[in-house]
């Protein structure tokens, strides 16, 4: 049996060309980052060069790298070390319903303390958010706004440029998680009016366990230390630097920057190829979240009549993934799509498929072999 990938979104393979960029400092090197001899020289100098592909992967400065390990850690840097420098008479503030959960819980979670009042902003039935949305809701008491640029589950994009300008006028910041759009398509927070963006290694085909938030110069200056320590990256984000891992971070966002705009080009066409033999073969098919504005990468798909994860468990060993998470012990359906309109069924019944660099061409067709079998098997059981 041939095992087939499709799970990007979740965590996306080792590009070759990363590992052998990591491999010397895995290997043969030694020297704390922050030492000032030769050797720990070296490591900075190493560092220094990741910043910059970092920032030019999404149109910051290298300056405004701080590294952290991953975008979890980058997302709740930027809410908690807001919250956590806020001046007073700013202590709103607004996230959107569909945000992954390293946003949606921290939100939550500040709101529980009592540090911060929360709004949320909702979507359309599309799944984005619209800027005149955050408009209603924004105010002189906000402190900053946080909109994803690409959903995770549905890959549906957001208008960064148009919610970015909402939050300049009320004076707050805007904090734009980029982990799934840095690496498949353009993104410049300059010019995009961004304040603070995270991004992540394992999704960009980098390693796991390192990712950064970049910022400018004014909103890092907005933000208090999270991991306190020896102060390293300008006081935010305190430890020994992973250098290998932000080796392998610089070089995977250098491959993005080089790459991102032809490879979405080619694995759009495999998830349009994908996604019309799945309507071909199958009756009750439906999209989730707007085609027309979407991460060429990803579909969610619902299968009428066919529970998520009993298909999923049926389609091994292709690999894909429901949105439906486990709290507290009770299987509950995937929030973003609730947040759509999505009915619980129609959440319970929808399977997401990300594709990336290494998908090829024969992974579609035993994909759509295999999700069609699995879909008559278990609409045959529960009929
Ligand atoms: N944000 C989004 C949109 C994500 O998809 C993910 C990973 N699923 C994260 C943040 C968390 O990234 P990491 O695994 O690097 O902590």
């Amino acid at each position: 049996m041939t095992e087939v990938y499709l799970d990007y979104n979740a965590s996306a393979p080792l590009d070759p060309r990363v590992l052998e960029a990591m491999a010397p400092v895995l290997s043969g090197e030694v020297g704390n980052a922050s030492s000032v001899h030769r050797f720990g020289r070296r490591q900075a100098a190493a560092v220094d060069e990741a910043r910059e592909h970092v920032a030019a992967l999404v149109g910051g400065r290298p300056g405004g790298v701080v590294f952290t390990a991953g975008a979890t850690e980058a997302n709740n840097l930027a809410l908690r070390g807001a919250v956590e420098a806020a001046s007073e008479g700013r202590q709103r503030m607004l996230v959107s319903a569909v945000e992954h959960a390293s946003v949606g819980s921290t939100a939550r979670w500040l709101a529980d303390c009592g540090l911060v009042k929360l709004d949320v902003v909702g979507v359309t039935a599309g799944g984005f958010v619209e800027p005149g949305a955050v408009e209603e809701l924004i105010g002189p008491d906000v402190l900053l706004v946080s909109v994803m640029a690409a959903n995770s589950e549905t890959g549906v994009l957001n208008p960064a440029d148009g919610i970015a300008e909402r939050a300049r006028e009320a004076g707050a910041l805007f904090h734009c998680d980029a982990t799934q759009m840095a690496g498949r398509l353009p993104f410049d927070m300059e010019a995009l009016g961004v304040d603070l963006v995270s991004v992540s290694g394992h999704k960009i085909c980098g390693p796991g366990g390192v990712g950064a938030l970049v910022g400018t110069r004014h909103a890092l200056a907005r933000l208090a230390a999270v991991i306190h320590g020896g102060g390293h990256e300008r006081g935010l984000r305190s430890g020994s630097l992973n250098v290998a891992g932000i080796v392998g971070l610089g070089a995977a966002a250098r491959i993005a920057a080089g790459e991102r705009v032809s490879e979405s080009a080619r694995v759009g066409v495999l998830r349009d190829r994908l996604v019309a033999e799945l309507e071909a073969q199958l009756p009750g098919v439906q999209q989730n979240g707007d085609p027309s504005r979407r991460l060429p990468n990803t579909a969610s798909i619902r299968f009428e009549d066919a529970d998520a994860e009993a298909v999923m468990a049926n389609m091994d060993p292709v690999a894909v993934s429901t949105g439906s998470a486990c709290s507290a012990g009770s299987i509950e359906p995937s929030e973003v799509l609730v947040a759509m309109g999505l009915s619980r069924e129609a959440a319970f019944e929808s399977v997401r498929f990300s594709l990336g660099r290494f998908t090829a061409a024969e992974d579609i067709d035993i994909a759509v072999e295999s999700a069609a079998a699995a879909v008559e098997r278990v609409r045959a059981m529960t009929a």
